[in-house]
């Protein structure tokens, strides 16, 4: 490993180590029976006492639509809460490839085991396993669920569900429903929750965004909304709360998730004490339709399925002219396929995008400015021919057309690494809980289970698994605990959480400075890019922890946002969504800075092996990094859970 150690540029306090406060809470006893054993043990609510409970559930993507439908199913009081105007166009709708399940319908030796560890080696040995495990077990149960629901998963002409593969996996063990299956799935979710609306159990607040959590006695005992059309601001008290509100790519400015995608819940929740783990495992998806100018807010994914049958290439020769037709197969690099020959063209995400830097880097990238790469169906095209092609994958290629002008049944596609996913999230115990006792994390929310890289269509799977089988246990086991006194909306912490909300709202108002939200959220997602993106170093971190609390300085004074905050008001929801984005860009700067190893999709340059594959450092990082928020986000104070694989070896990850 080659570690150059750059002299102390002074951006920051040094970080304060403390003794590992965490207890993940992991159950005794074998991986394989963790997760019975613990629901045996754990205390249950008896029927007739869970409409004495109400919980508040904030998201109603796949994790929340899925724990609100089922705790009410239970027969618990649920609140539920989102932002959209409607709680099935959470951004869950938008999952395009497939779910992964260890069915072995194919019977190509999956198994739950082979899931879990191709998890863990697909997460860079940085996620703990216990989770993985139940992960893992729970996958078998989610597919009889959502086919219970009726969600019309692909079938084979015997009748049997049909299976694809995903990166990072010799298995197929992935089930879909066209590109669509995240919409198919949160139709599911959405009908089992809008059952429980009409039976009285669920209390919906559409268009509703949560700003603040009500913590009481150190527990978390409400939130404070403000209400989207109106702008009434209000709190809702509850015995436990879960947020389930989704990841914060969006940091980045330009990343596949929808515009609306944010940060806030969490990072007001870890204002109040939660804790806020590996904020820097970002995922940047190798295949999405290359940035193409200025104007764009967003970047749109072309499905990893598209690389069971697609053929990644680049011309051999840099800077080639000619168009992909003229280039013949002898002059072509079929990168991923020489590097990677075991995994080939489905290696996984951190390692394919790297690849397509490298040769753009060498200057052998397609397309305008030289960053593309081809995904190539020709081959394919002539194998299955082109209706079996359009029958796989055919919205895909439609959505690729209207976006580019070009047809890829004829012509290559163009793809290009772009930001998709974030493993970082709040930090939760095994039972999913934060550092706030009664603060519950579900879905892309939490730090989840995917250490420093998901593996395809494991996201998914990890929300349904969170929100139709763990927290529906888990929170009963706490609210079964006892000791939650009643609280009213009189009670000081609830008057300050309100007050607080209703004073930053005015704030962003106030200022009447010249410049835009957007102009500050593009500054913001460049910094990111350029410094803590696909790969960071000691100097451009140290630089971009310079550059943004210069930035959060300037939109505290420079902001304009114009309109009132008792009406619709876009440009405000934006003000309160990218004062937290630049904050937390600071701390993932600070984790990426911190953490001097490259593991998963945290790639530093100065750690990686001699043929450029990323290069971990065991003996130093093999732990969570949960941070604490001490009132500045460059004085977070930095907690160490240690990770201990019991069952699968540690070792130097290898797709080739
Ligand atoms: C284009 C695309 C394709 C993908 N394809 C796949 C795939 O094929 N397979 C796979 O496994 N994964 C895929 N993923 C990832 C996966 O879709 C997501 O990780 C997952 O759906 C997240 O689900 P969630 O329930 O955690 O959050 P979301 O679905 O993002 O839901 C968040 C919810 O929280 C609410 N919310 C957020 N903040 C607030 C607030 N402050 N107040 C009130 N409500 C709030 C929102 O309104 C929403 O209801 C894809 C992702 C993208 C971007």
């Amino acid at each position: 490993m080659t570690t150059e150690i750059k002299p102390q540029v002074d951006v920051r306090q040094p970080v304060e180590y403390t003794d590992a406060r965490l207890n993940a809470n992991i159950p005794a006893g074998p991986i394989e029976q963790k997760w019975s054993k613990h629901k045996f043990e754990m205390k249950l609510v008896n029927p007739s006492n869970r409409r004495k409970y109400t919980v508040i559930v904030v998201g109603t993507g796949l994790a929340g639509g899925a724990a609100a439908a089922t705790m009410a199913e239970m027969g618990y009081n649920v609140k539920a809460f989102c932002y959209q105007d409607s709680a099935r166009r959470a951004h869950s709708i938008a999952a395009q490839g497939g779910i992964n399940a260890a069915k072995n319908y194919r019977n190509d030796g999956d198994s739950v085991y082979r899931l879990f560890y191709d998890t863990i080696k697909g997460g860079d040995f940085r996620a703990r396993e216990a989770n993985v495990y139940r992960l893992a077990e729970l996958s078998v149960n989610i597919i009889d669920q959502c086919v219970a629901q009726g969600v019309p998963f692909a079938r084979e002409y015997s009748g049997y569900l049909d299976n694809r593969s995903f990166g990072g996996a010799q298995v197929s063990r992935t089930f879909y429903a066209r590109g669509q299956t995240g919409q198919q799935l949160m139709l599911g979710a959405y009908q089992a929750l809008s059952r429980q609306v009409a039976a009285g159990n669920v209390d919906l607040n559409e268009r509703t965004e949560m700003l603040d959590v009500i913590v009481i006695d150190g527990r978390a005992r409400g939130i404070v909304t403000r209400d989207m059309i109106t702008g009434k601001i209000e709190s809702h008290l509850a015995d436990a709360v879960v947020l389930a509100t989704g990841g914060y790519s969006n940091v980045f400015y330009l990343s596949t998730n929808a515009k609306g995608c944010n940060v806030t819940a969490t990072w007001r929740a870890h204002k109040r004490g939660a804790f806020f783990a590996n904020p820097c495992y970002t995922q940047i998806h190798p295949t999405c339709i290359p940035v193409s100018g200025d104007h764009q807010s967003k970047l749109t994914l072309m499905s990893e399925s598209l690389r069971n049958d697609g053929r990644v290439w680049v011309p051999l020769k840099a800077g080639d002219p000619r168009s992909p037709d003229k280039i013949p197969e002898e002059e072509r690099d079929y990168y991923l396929e020489r590097r990677y020959p075991s995994y080939g063209n489905l290696a996984p995400r951190d390692i394919s995008s790297r690849a397509a830097k490298v040769v753009c880097d060498e200057g052998r990238g397609v397309g305008p400015g030289g960053l593309g790469v081809y995904l190539d169906f020709t081959a394919a095209i002539k194998r299955l021919g082109e209706s079996t092609v359009r029958e796989r994958y055919g919205n895909l290629f439609d959505m690729y057309e209207r976006i580019t002008g070009e047809n890829p049944y004829k012509v290559p596609m163009r793809i290009y690494p772009a930001v998709h996913y974030t493993m970082g999230g709040l930090w939760v115990d095994y039972n999913l809980m934060s550092t706030i006792p009664g603060l519950f994390v579900g879905g892309e929310a939490n730090f989840s289970d995917h250490g420093a890289n998901r593996l395809g269509a494991s996201a998914l799977m990890q929300g349904l698994a969170d929100g139709y089988f763990v927290l529906p246990a888990t929170i009963s086991n706490y609210l079964a605990q006892g000791g939650l006194e009643k609280v009213d909306s009189t009670h000081s912490a609830v008057k300050e959480a309100v007050q607080s909300v209703t004073a930053q709202t005015q704030k962003f108002l106030d200022i009447k400075g010249t410049r835009t939200v957007d102009s500050f959220h593009r500054e913001l997602g460049k910094i990111m890019w350029e410094y803590c993106g696909m790969s960071r170093t000691d100097e451009g971190l140290r630089y971009a922890l310079q550059r943004i609390p210069e930035l959060r300085q300037q939109f505290w004074s420079d902001l304009r946002v114009l309109g009132s905050s008792d009406d619709l008001n876009q440009e405000l929801e934006k003000a309160g969504r990218v004062a937290d984005f630049i904050e937390l860009a600071e701390l993932m700067c600070l984790d990426a800075l911190e953490r001097a190893e490259s593991c998963g999709g945290h790639f530093r340059e100065e750690s990686q092996t001699p043929d450029g594959e990323a290069l971990r450092n065991d003996d130093e990082y093999c732990y969570v990094a949960a941070w604490e928020y001490t009132g500045e986000p460059s004085k977070a104070v930095l907690h160490r859970e240690t990770l201990h694989f019991e069952n699968i070896h540690l070792a130097q990850r290898s797709y080739k």
